[in-house]
């Protein structure tokens, strides 16, 4: 996963993509990025942390310009490194491109390899980076053919912004697997995976870049282009069950609403008689609230959450066991003691650290423990961006939900059915991907296919 976010025509672009890339942090807190141009020379600056700890005004006065690319990465294919980070640059024939990429290409590998063989050296081990490859070959015939024949090439999931010196393209698969919307600010325009960074600095939204579409924006304003056509849509619907913001709107409709409507669907499906509903935070608040609401049961937090752990903190000596999922979440005594419970959350992976947690409230004196998921039970890995680990390590591709009961020590558990989790999408199931659930994959996998197998090919 990865956020993505572009300016065009605002002279402070550099400092809007900070704020932009500031409020799309969740889709990414590996490495920070941003390209700027001027209108003829393109600077770039790249680093692995936070945006607030990536960026500062000294760094942000030394990327003058009116366009910007910025990209916050969260690695699913390629390793944690700098060379890693984007946007990705390259100057090719005399022109420099920058390229922000969020998605999974499927066939990199087999492209790479190709290239290879014909002459190319790449300096990544980013599936992104093939895409640049193939607009470089192509560029002559003119940057709009070059994307889209780089399009017809290309296989599986990309949003994608790209700066050139004197304009900013915006293009999308034509499956339309992750989002990207176009908004206006101050006469300029901006491009974003999330409306969320639009709201923060307040730039009205316009439009979503629609799947398989080439956006064009320099001097002449916007100029859409046809990219690819697909018969059909695959939406990643794990965007609306936990990896967006739930201010944001994607693919029409609101997050926290989808949510709640997942809870409601929950509710539907499983009344308990319980004294209180409570989510596990902030990924189950939306579900947990759309259950409470639909069943009438009160609604408490009753765990809390600690919102400043950051990616590596000092581990204790030996002998405090699960610290780093207790040092997130702390049960309230208070609140559980003698209680009968029904927890929310939006989604079990590996099923670990559910585990310590339902034995974290358990210790604080629930009495009985009830956990209600609100998808149904992942069972296939994503190859178009979620980070899902291995069939293996995924809980439910090897477990029955009565296994999994009884590994989280619970008094009962229930998920989302598929029919619970298509009709809080409108009904509309065929324009979403729910391959992690059904294993029905839209674009599909070459065999053998791994996520990590250009880290292979190093
Ligand atoms: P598990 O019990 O499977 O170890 O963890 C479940 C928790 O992981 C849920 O609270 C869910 O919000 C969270 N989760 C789901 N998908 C992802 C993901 O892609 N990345 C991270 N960091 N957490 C996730
Ligand atoms: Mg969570």
């Amino acid at each position: 996963m990865c956020g993505i976010f572009g300016v065009f025509g605002h002279k402070e672009a550099a400092k809007l993509t900070y704020f932009g890339l500031y409020a799309l942090q969740h889709r990414g807190q590996e490495s920070a990025g941003m390209a700027v141009s001027d209108g003829r020379e393109v600077r770039e600056y790249r680093a692995l942390g936070l945006v607030p700890d990536v960026f500062n005004e000294e760094i942000l006065s030394r990327l003058p310009g009116h366009i910007a690319v910025g990209h916050v990465r969260y690695s699913t294919t390629g390793s944690t490194t700098v060379k890693n980070a984007q946007p990705f640059c390259v100057t090719h024939g005399g022109c420099t491109l920058a390229l922000a990429h969020n998605g999974n290409l499927v066939n990199a590998y087999e492209i790479r390899r190709e290239l290879e063989s014909q002459g190319s050296i790449f300096q990544t081990t980013m599936d992104s980076e093939v895409i640049v490859h193939l607009l470089a070959k192509a560029s002559r015939k003119g940057i709009v053919e070059a994307i889209r024949e780089a399009m017809g090439i290309i296989r599986g999931a990309y949003s994608v912004i790209l700066l050139l010196p004197d304009k900013l393209i915006a293009f999308r698969d034509p499956y339309g697997f992750r989002p990207l919307c176009l908004g206006m600010v101050n006469g300029g325009y901006v491009v974003a995976s999330e409306t969320c960074a639009l709201d923060l600095i307040q730039a009205q939204y316009l439009r979503d870049i629609e799947p398989g579409e080439i956006l064009v924006i320099d001097e002449n304003g916007l100029s859409s282009y046809k990219g690819m056509e697909s018969a059909r849509r695959a939406h990643c619907i794990f965007e609306f069950i936990y990896f967006a913001r739930p201010d944001s709107y994607i693919f029409g409709e609101n997050v926290y609403a989808f949510r709640k409507h997942l809870g409601e669907g929950l509710a539907r499906e499983n009344p308990l008689e319980v004294d209180f509903v409570m989510p596990f935070p902030d990924s189950g608040n939306y579900a947990a609230i759309g259950y409470a609401q639909a069943t009438g049961l009160p609604f408490e937090m009753g765990v809390i959450r600690n919102h400043y752990v950051g990616r590596t903190f000092i581990q204790p000596s030996a002998g405090m066991r699960d610290f780093s999922v207790r040092v997130k979440l702390n049960p309230v005594k208070e609140i559980l003691r003698g209680k009968k419970v029904a927890v929310v959350d939006d989604s079990l992976v590996r099923g670990t650290t559910s585990r310590t947690r339902v034995k974290a409230i358990r210790e604080a004196g629930a009495h009985e423990i009830y956990m209600l998921i609100s998808c149904p039970p992942i069972r296939h890995p994503c190859f178009y961006g979620i980070d899902f680990p291995t069939p293996g390590e995924l809980i439910a591709a090897k477990h029955s939900v009565e296994e999994i009961r009884r590994y989280l020590e619970l008094d009962g558990l229930y998920y989302l059915s598929l029919e619970g989790l298509i009709s809080a999408a409108g009904g509309e199931g065929d324009k979403f991907c729910l391959a992690c659930f059904t294993g029905e994959y839209p674009v599909p996998v070459e065999r053998g296919f791994r996520k990590d197998i250009l880290e292979k090919g190093e």
